[in-house]
């Protein structure tokens, strides 16, 4: 392990494990996988014992859920997925209860939406929530409410969820399990020559470009590679590590004191202030503006507010004090900012001069 590696892992303390459907749905079965939920509670165990704390994000429901249901593919009806996520929650509860209560480790179910990371005052309870579990040694084993969120209200892939709780959680290492060895040059179902990149210093637009975005994930699973490099880089911004591993083959406590094969993307040196971090990449936005250059130039250079005059137009529905995207006239995300007026005055004002702010420079977070 190189001493770069050994020390950076060596000194976190708090790890979010995100578990994808793949390692966790067995593909003969298509029930949960407990063989593999036994050596995690295992591997769980030594890092408690060595004073790390935890949380799991669980992907798994809807794919287990479809075992039992008797579908070979994910239904395409939203209500059909409600059902299997219901059902295969259970399953995934009781194996986790099951193979933690071998430790002597308690664990506690989290079921979340969007709402819930939207909402500032939400969002403190839900860290009070982890804090408490944290006190009572507890781990907290956390998913998407899949069985009651319809779309507006979702978090979207569990990659995201991984990284809202991260972000909200303050942890120092987001650790992904999928079941790819890490993140290529290049595709490696595809090329076999492709070769695994130990360390990411910082996924910039080159380091996305290696995956595609909308790239789903498998029959069971939701987000592919690009979901999650879009987790690795919202958490690193904020200064969190960030590791890749095949959860068929490496074990969390193998990526902190063993020299287990994976990626490593090293987490900004600056870390982001609470209300800025929840600002640029926890909560989901509800609509973007569209700036022009002149509008770009003041909030890059000048640090400015928006001013409706440079607003070219409002897509989304939202109201005042909602969280929006800002985006250049190519389309690029280049801001994140609570809206002062609703969509709909938005766009009645837009282009005007001499109004108040659209987004006070305050309440903006540039990337
Ligand atoms: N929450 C989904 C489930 O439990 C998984 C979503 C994902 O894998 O990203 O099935």
């Amino acid at each position: 392990m190189s001493d770069l590696r050994k020390n950076l892992l060596a000194e976190t303390k708090r790890i979010v494990i995100k578990l994808g459907s793949r390692v966790l749905v067995e593909a003969g079965t298509r029930g949960v996988n407990t063989a593999f939920i036994n050596r995690l509670a295992e591997s769980v165990a030594v890092l408690q014992e060595a004073g790390k704390e935890i949380a799991i994000v669980t992907s798994g429901a809807i794919g287990i859920g479809m075992g039992r249901m008797g579908y070979s593919k994910k239904p395409d009806n939203i209500a059909d997925k409600q059902v299997c996520a219901a059902v295969g929650q259970i399953d995934l509860m009781h194996a986790y209860r099951n193979a933690f209560e071998k430790q002597k480790i308690a664990v506690g179910q989290i079921l979340l939406s969007a709402d819930d990371f939207r909402d500032r005052n939400r969002y403190k309870n839900l860290q009070n929530i982890l804090i408490s579990m944290l006190k009572h040694k507890t781990i907290p084993v956390i998913n998407e409410n899949d069985s009651v969120v319809v779309s507006e209200i979702k978090v979207g892939d569990n990659d995201k969820l991984s990284s809202d709780v991260a972000l909200f959680w303050n942890a120092d290492l987001l650790l992904l399990f999928t079941d790819e060895d890490g993140l290529f040059d290049s595709n490696p179902k595809t090329n076999a020559s492709a070769r695994l990149l130990n360390l990411v210093p910082e996924v910039n637009s080159e380091i996305l470009n290696l995956a595609k975005p909308g790239e789903a994930g498998s029959a069971v699973s939701t987000g592919g590679m690009y979901s999650k490099l879009e987790a690795v880089r919202a958490v690193t911004r904020s200064g969190c590590n960030a590791f890749l591993a095949n959860g068929t083959k490496v074990l969390p406590h193998e990526v902190l004191f063993e020299n287990a094969l994976g990626t490593l993307f090293l987490g900004n040196a600056k870390k982001l202030a609470s209300r800025k971090k929840w600002l640029s990449f926890v909560s989901t936005p509800k609509g973007s503006i569209t700036i022009d250059d002149g509008g770009v130039n003041a909030i890059r250079k000048k640090h400015a507010s928006i001013l409706p005059v440079g607003v070219v137009s409002v897509s989304g529905n939202f109201s005042m004090k909602d969280l929006i995207d800002v985006k250049d006239v190519n389309g690029n995300k280049i801001a994140r900012g609570i809206s002062k007026y609703d969509s709909r005055e938005l766009k009645k004002v837009m282009r005007m001069k001499n109004l108040d702010e659209a987004i006070h420079k305050n309440d903006l977070v540039v990337f």
